[in-house]
């Protein structure tokens, strides 16, 4: 018999069940794939270097307090993103993809730039005043009406004031931030993620943000190291591969 049973190897989970296990309570954690660390997961280059093809950056301390106290917990280091050199940006709207040396894309013009830039505005003060921390609850029905639309409603604002490459920049922003293009991600979900992140810039930028760093060897290292801690004490773990 156990106490608890835990659904997931990934941080949440084995953070969860390291929580339990130190009040005393027997855990068994189930994991479907056939290693820890869910959507973190770093691999072993040529080099022997571990390269994130998952979740990988932390932003500066104070920003994300609870992995930044996971990592000093575990004992983890960051160490800073390299952004110095050519960006290259691929709107998958043009041929080829667009090179650049400076923070601001060029090839796009002037007034596609604003329009992007009046967009993020947007979309931070609808984060602040719909689902930030001083909403409160939903108000005729606002929240359900963001949950039924995507992502699309602010590549369609964009799309209708810009060109055709500016509403290709709202794309690359949905893609580099969730993984996804826009049309599958809900707009609910991309207000609240941006406010809590305190806007939508700081999911975007480097230096101030949230890809200002790197977890030195790679971020399934919390995973590993948590999964360490939960066996040593006493956890039982089981995968669907039976490993
Ligand atoms: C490409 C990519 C890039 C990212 N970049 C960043 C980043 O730079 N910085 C950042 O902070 N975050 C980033 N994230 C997000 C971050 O990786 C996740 O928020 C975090 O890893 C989620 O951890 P979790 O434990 O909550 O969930 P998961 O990591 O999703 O873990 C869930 C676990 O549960 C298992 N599971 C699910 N269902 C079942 C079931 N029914 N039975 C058994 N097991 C089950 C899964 O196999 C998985 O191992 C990124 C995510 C992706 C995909």
């Amino acid at each position: 018999m156990t106490d608890v049973v835990v659904i997931g190897a990934g941080i949440s989970g084995l953070v969860c069940a390291r929580e339990l296990l130190r009040k005393g309570l027997s855990v068994t954690i189930l994991e479907a794939s056939d290693r820890v660390g869910g959507r973190t997961f770093s691999v072993s280059s040529d080099s022997g270097s571990r390269v994130d093809l998952g979740g990988q950056w932390v932003a500066v301390e104070g920003q994300q307090p609870h992995i930044r106290q996971l990592m000093r917990e575990l004992g983890l280091e960051v160490h800073p993103q390299h952004y110095q050199g050519q960006r290259v940006l691929d709107l998958q709207s043009r041929e080829a993809p667009l090179h650049y040396n400076s923070d601001i894309p060029s090839g796009i013009g002037v007034g596609g730039l604003v329009a992007v830039q009046c967009a993020i505005w947007w979309c931070a003060i609808r984060a602040r005043l719909s689902v930030g921390p001083a909403a409160s609850c939903d108000r005729n029905g606002k929240l359900a009406r963001f949950d039924a639309q995507s992502a699309a409603v602010l590549e369609k604002m964009v799309g209708n004031s810009g060109k055709g490459a500016t509403k290709g920049l709202v794309a690359a922003m949905v893609r580099g931030v969730f993984g996804c293009e826009p049309q599958e991600l809900s707009w609910l979900h991309m207000l609240h993620y941006a406010a809590c992140a305190g806007g939508v810039e700081r999911l975007l930028k480097i230096k101030g943000g949230f890809q200002e760093f790197t977890i030195v060897g790679g971020a399934q290292q919390v995973s590993e190291l948590l999964a360490k801690e939960v066996t040593s004490l006493g956890g039982n773990g089981s995968s669907e591969s039976g490993c």
